[in-house]
């Protein structure tokens, strides 16, 4: 079953190593002002990731020695604030969709997330979401285009990759910029 990827630490393990070596890119970059980029990380506490597992929970965080400007590196694993993991605001609100309220119940209780909560998640990909420029580049990559009301599921079955691991590694990838501060909303 498509959800059993988000019991899998090996696969957060793998979304960590891609927020590590991008963050290590950009600080490597160094700041706008010349200045060196010092780390300046912290520790989240994301939800709904595999039970009893231990995961870094590290939010790679950059700050500049110079001029003291924060920088948050993209981030595969982080959805802006929200307090789940992406990949579970993504495969949720995808499973969830157009199911009925028995079936709904059911699977919000082995996915660990409110109802309410993925009916909430379901409205800002419907309504907010479409509004990012993040979303105007993603929807560029499809012909015929995705239908925003389909959002986001129809993005997991029309991206061509080889299983559900590597579809929602690449549309997390897509989704990064939404996690750092000048994206974020
Ligand atoms: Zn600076």
């Amino acid at each position: 079953m498509t959800q059993s990827i988000l019991r899998d630490p090996a696969f957060f393990h793998f979304l960590f190593c891609i927020d590590q070596e991008h963050a290590l890119e950009i600080r490597l970059q160094g700041c706008s002002c010349g200045g060196p980029l010092h780390q300046a990380n912290y520790k989240r506490k994301p939800k709904g990731g595999p039970h009893g597992a231990v995961l870094d929970t590290t939010r790679f965080s950059l700050c500049c020695g110079v001029c003291r400007q924060r920088c948050m590196p993209a981030s595969v694993r982080f959805l802006g604030r929200r307090v789940y993991w992406g990949v579970v605001v993504l495969m949720a609100t995808t499973l969830c969709a157009g199911l009925g309220l028995g079936r709904g119940q059911k699977l919000t209780q082995q996915l660990g997330v409110p109802v309410l909560t993925i009916l909430r998640w379901r409205q800002w990909w419907l309504t907010d979401f479409p509004m990012t420029k993040v979303w105007r580049n993603v929807a560029g990559r499809f012909l015929p285009p995705v239908t925003t009301s389909d959002l986001p599921g129809e993005l997991l079955k029309r991206v061509v990759a080889d299983d559900v691991r590597s579809a929602m590694v690449m549309i997390m990838r897509w989704l990064a910029p939404l996690s750092t501060l000048t994206e974020a909303r």
